[in-house]
């Protein structure tokens, strides 16, 4: 591996901590963070945590630090992966987050990017990269998760027009959300890889409602939309019509190396505070735990530099993003049931009660959606059997059936 920044890469990385040590303060790792606040029932909490994350996306843009692998006619700053990586590097140690925003950025972005007209890159990419406009992204629906080409919100044609019926789930911020992905039925008798078209949604659009789904940890991260007879104008349609599935792909490709080369929340030195914190630090056990917590950390770090060091210095080969995207829900896990170990008793309590405004029990219970949102751990254990180990595939008796003739759920 190769960690030295070329000269030019570290004039990079001089101009970008100048920059973040004129706009931000370093994060302490304590609840003084305000980036840590992504995380609370409170509504107001949650409503200036929003406005936070969308001030910092403004700071960035109006700096030209916005969407920074971005071409510049789009706002973005025409910059390289490496300097993209570098900028992540220095950001993470400072307070600052542009939460869910730049996250659904990394799923929109790539596939307009690819796919779009010259037009629908004008007119979306530079509002994103604002803050101005927020997206979400509406694939799942309850009979198609893992397997998201079984897909049956359906749209029709009408003259310029698409018109949409059907429901999606779990769909990540709606609530807030202008715009949206989607992923409709164009052709039921194709094969149901083929008969699928990604469209730009208006969230306003009459026909939509938004139903929040309060998770265990209390909050409303996700939401039900439910689409009765939404027109969606023609020219809305990324891609060909069919053709959805591949521009699909982008983004589920983006999305796993997107959770799994995630900053944390939860680190180590967090675990290990809490342990002083407690007086357990000279519990062998307790040294155990936190030595398990610190190794995968350690190896987390080592893909994380894996993939550096492939897109940097191009050596190497990059980690698959499936290897990524499960050891990253693996160490989440360990480190939060640690965590709420180490509170014993304490760890039973809720929100206000308990240590830490209840920090520790939302993290905990967030662990079991990340191992779901992006693809489960089972199917990308499947991807890394099949592209990474090369065994052989699972069967797909279903391929070249009309969706039509799919059994439906
Ligand atoms: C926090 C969070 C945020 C999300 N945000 C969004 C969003 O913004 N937009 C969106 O469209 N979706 C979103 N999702 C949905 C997510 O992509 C799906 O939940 C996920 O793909 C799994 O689908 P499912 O829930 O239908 O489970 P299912 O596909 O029904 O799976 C049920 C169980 O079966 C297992 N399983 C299924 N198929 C296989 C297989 N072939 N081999 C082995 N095991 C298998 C799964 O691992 C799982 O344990 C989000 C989910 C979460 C948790």
């Amino acid at each position: 591996m190769d960690f030295d920044d070329t000269p030019e890469e570290a004039a990079f990385r001089r101009e970008v901590r100048a920059f973040l040590e004129a706009h931000a303060r370093r994060k302490t790792g304590t609840d003084a963070d305000w980036s840590r606040g992504g995380v609370s029932e409170d509504p107001e909490r949650a409503a200036a945590y929003l406005e936070r994350c969308r001030a910092w996306q403004r700071t960035l843009f109006d700096n030209g630090w916005a969407g920074i692998t971005w071409p510049k006619e789009y706002g973005g700053r025409g910059g390289t992966p490496a300097e993209s990586i570098i900028f992540n590097q220095e950001a993470s140690q400072f307070d600052v987050t542009t939460g869910f925003i730049g996250a659904a950025q990394q799923l929109v972005g790539p596939p307009l990017l690819r796919f779009g007209t010259e037009e629908q890159k004008a007119r979306y990419i530079p509002s994103m990269l604002k803050g101005d406009e927020l997206w979400c992204q509406l694939f799942s629906e309850p009979g198609a998760g893992s397997d998201l080409a079984a897909l049956a919100t359906r749209a029709v044609r009408d003259g310029d027009e698409w018109v949409v019926t059907g429901q999606k789930v779990w769909t990540s911020e709606a609530q807030h959300a202008d715009f949206g992905i989607l992923l409709a039925r164009t052709d039921p008798d194709a094969p149901k890889h083929k008969g699928i078209t990604f469209f730009i949604v208006d969230m306003h659009s009459p026909g939509i409602e938004i139903r929040p789904l309060v998770q265990a940890t209390g909050l409303s991260h996700f939401n039900e939309v439910f689409l009765t007879d939404v027109r969606i104008p023609a020219g809305n349609v990324v891609g060909e019509v069919n053709g959805g599935w591949a521009v699909a792909r982008t983004t589920l490709a983006s999305e796993a190396g997107m959770i799994g080369g995630a900053g944390q929340t939860t680190t180590f030195q967090a675990v290990l505070e809490l342990a002083r914190a407690c007086g357990r630090t000279g519990d062998p056990i307790v040294r155990q735990g936190l030595a398990d917590v610190y190794t995968r950390e350690r190896i987390l770090k080592f893909h994380q530099m894996r993939m550096q060091t492939a897109i940097m210095h191009r050596r190497g080969s990059p980690p698959d993003p499936s290897v990524l995207k499960n050891f990253f829900t693996q160490s989440l896990s360990k480190r939060v049931d640690l965590a709420i170990a180490l509170e014993g008793a304490h760890g039973m309590l809720a929100s206000a009660d308990a240590p830490q405004d209840g920090f520790w029990q939302k993290q905990h219970m967030a662990q079991f959606s990340a191992r779901i949102g992006g693809g489960t751990n089972e199917v990308h254990r499947n991807m890394i059997g099949e592209r990474a180990l090369g065994l052989p595939p699972e069967p797909r008796d279903d391929k070249d059936v009309p969706w039509r003739d799919l059994p439906k759920s």
